[in-house]
């Protein structure tokens, strides 16, 4: 690039990337943050300081060598930015989109209270984006067969971390998936507008050419036991993820329209009702849509919905805004595309019609109060402030659990009150022998990089494990 700014020049203005515009995207399932181009990606490294104690670096959860990739970028070798990355960061596309890293690298920038943080996210998926389009991705050479073979439960991002790990150090790994696509949350929960599904198969491609083995359709548990599979396998590798919905116990949540996130994404993003009658997933929204719950499946949920072409979509949340867990940027760009948002509101009844419909919500105003258990401001309901929204659907998106299959049906496998497995946090060593888990099925809900690390850590365990080594 000609004229490229001197590094390092912080001042420059943090450049926080395209999006489509809101009017315009409220209305297609296309990715909304339209990313940097090759001058923008130069120019926001230009501001990078390279610090020498690089507390970015140390702030992320697999210290991606963020000053390096960065540099590496600055002097326009992509490639060898990519690879940087990848020596702790395996599939940089996914994280430098959905990884939260207002509360991670970008949170501990030190450019972050004077001109803004660098746009690390936005870097690493410029980085990683370019290098697979133009062809500087090659899949890592994996060592020659050990003879050991190990099953991972689940094709979410832990299992594709294990899996990638694993094979490259000559394991043979197969991948036991229940749904027909793999992926996990990042082909059947968060919508192709945040996460295009090529960017998630590509990873998988990329692990299939490097000859790991994935079986779709399998419900371990119901189709094949963990006990059977161990007849088979020197490992099994649990990453069977959160995805059992968590109900309101509101009265009414039976009634017609009203969805579980985690069926409504489901139905939206992985059968891809939004294309019906294209596809053949139909879907009833009604006009007006409610969404409960403050967390990314609530923005997903009401952000998707938006998409069907209601009135009206309309995310009631007990808290205020500053407790919400969701990005603060998709909180954004959900109140760009029209959202309404009710904050310190819960619903405490749902109403039907006599077809059995649902019809209204009634709700309930709330205020903070002390901070309870989880450190944040408890919710307390204020009498005599109930009043009635209309709503021809509602999804419920307040949590989720382990699905509690495997659990139920694998004797010696210790869980906790949640019904998430117990694993040790570092090698993810389960009560059985030879069982190891990770990822949302361990924590009850984490994030993508969270699982990846998890992931990481046990294919460090289980090849010593098988090794030794
Ligand atoms: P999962 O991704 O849940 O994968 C588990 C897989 O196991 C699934 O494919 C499931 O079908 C399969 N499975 C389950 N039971 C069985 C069985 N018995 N046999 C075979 N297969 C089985 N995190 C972020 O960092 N950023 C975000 O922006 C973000 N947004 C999110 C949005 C939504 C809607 C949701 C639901 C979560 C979001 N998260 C986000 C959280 C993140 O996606 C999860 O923490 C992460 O995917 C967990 O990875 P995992 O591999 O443990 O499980
Ligand atoms: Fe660059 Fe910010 Fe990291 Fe310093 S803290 S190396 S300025 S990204």
């Amino acid at each position: 690039m000609q004229n490229k700014p001197k590094k390092p020049t912080p001042s420059l203005k943090q450049n926080h990337g395209a999006h489509q515009d809101p009017a315009e995207r409220r209305k297609n399932f296309k990715e909304v943050a339209l990313g940097f181009g090759m001058e923008d990606a130069l120019t926001e490294a230009a501001r990078c300081l390279g610090c020498k104690n690089k507390p970015c670096e140390l702030a992320c959860p697999v210290n991606v060598k963020i000053p390096e990739f960065i540099d590496l970028l600055y002097k326009e070798d992509a490639g060898a930015a990519a690879t940087k990355i990848f020596e702790t960061s395996l599939f940089p596309a996914i994280c430098g989109r959905v990884c939260p890293q207002e509360t991670y690298c970008e949170a501990a920038c030190v450019l972050k209270d004077k001109f803004g943080p660098v746009s690390i996210g936005r870097l690493e998926r410029f980085t990683a984006d370019y290098a697979r389009d133009n062809g500087l991705i090659k899949p890592p050479d994996c060592a020659p067969d050990t003879g050991y073979k190990v099953a991972c439960i689940g094709s979410g991002p832990t299992s594709l971390a294990v899996a990638a790990e694993l094979r490259k150090l000559g394991h043979a790994v197969t991948v036991f998936e229940a749904l027909h696509q793999f992926g996990g949350v990042l082909s059947y929960g968060i919508p192709p507008f945040r996460l295009p599904r090529e960017v998630v198969r590509f990873e998988v491609e990329t692990l299939r050419r490097m000859g790991v083995r994935f079986l779709k359709n399998v419900m371990a548990g119901k189709s094949i036991t963990v006990q059977e599979l161990k007849k088979d396998f020197d490992i099994i590798y649990i990453g069977s993820g959160a995805g059992l919905p968590s109900p309101m116990n509101t009265p009414g949540e039976d009634l017609v329209g009203v969805y579980s996130s985690n069926e409504f994404l489901t139905r939206v993003n992985l059968m891809e009702a939004f294309k019906f009658p294209v596809t053949d997933t139909p879907y009833y929204i009604g006009g007006k849509v409610v969404v409960v719950g403050g967390g990314n499946t609530a923005m997903d949920s009401a952000r998707c919905a938006m998409r069907l072409g209601p009135d009206s979509v309309t995310l009631l949340y007990r808290r205020t805004r500053a407790e919400m867990p969701a990005r603060a940027e998709e909180v954004e760009n959900a109140m760009e595309e029209g959202i309404k948002f009710e904050f310190l509101t819960a619903p405490v009844e749902l109403e039907g019609d006599e077809k059995g419909r649902l019809k209204r919500v009634k709700c309930i105003r709330m205020a903070l109060g002390e901070p309870d258990a989880s450190g944040r401001r408890k919710p307390v309901p204020q009498e005599g402030s109930e009043f009635y929204i209309e709503a021809s659907s509602l999804v419920v998106a307040i949590g989720q659990s382990p699905n509690p299959v495997i659990q139920q049906t694998t004797a010696g496998l210790s869980v906790n009150k949640w019904g998430c497995i117990i694993a040790d946090e570092a090698t993810g060593k389960t009560s059985l022998d030879g069982v190891y888990a990770g990822g949302d099925v361990v924590r009850g809900g984490a994030t993508v990089l969270l699982a990846m690390k998890d992931g990481k850590n046990a294919a460090r365990a289980i090849h010593k494990a098988l090794t030794g080594k």
